[in-house]
């Protein structure tokens, strides 16, 4: 069995989430964990990537590195926490068509997202 992420409206805010995928496993606790592949498109969070092996998922598979969250390289391997889980981990798959998915999510083809916030700078006090 594989699962997908995939891009949901969550409360009319579009989101790019492992979140509901997870949620549909918890859901169907029916089938057992080892015949499950997780393939998404960013490397899952720390705290995801943890569940995953403790649930000892038999893969997970993902495109593009998570730099800020990413918790089966990027941040943190929780892997060598969980050595036990026996997960295979495979990560950068077709990275940059992940990645270019991503902007596009991002940029506009979603017209649902939300504005982005442009940051106003704060000027400084000095007069010189
Ligand atoms: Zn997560």
């Amino acid at each position: 069995m594989m699962i997908f992420n995939s891009i949901n409206q969550m409360g009319g805010r579009a989101a790019v989430s492992f979140a509901p995928a997870m949620t549909g496993i918890i859901n169907i606790y029916l089938f057992n964990w080892f015949q499950i592949d997780v393939i998404v498109t960013v490397e899952p969070c720390i705290m995801c990537s943890s569940a995953l092996h403790q649930m000892k998922v038999r893969s997970i598979v993902y495109g593009a590195a998570n730099s800020r969250f990413g918790g089966c390289e990027s941040v943190l391997d929780v892997s060598t926490i969980h050595s036990d889980s026996g997960v295979s981990v495979r990560g950068g798959i077709f990275a940059d068509e992940a990645v270019a998915l991503l902007k596009r999510f991002y940029e506009g083809t979603n017209l649902n997202a939300p504005k982005p916030k442009t940051k106003k700078r704060k000027l400084d006090n000095d007069n010189g």
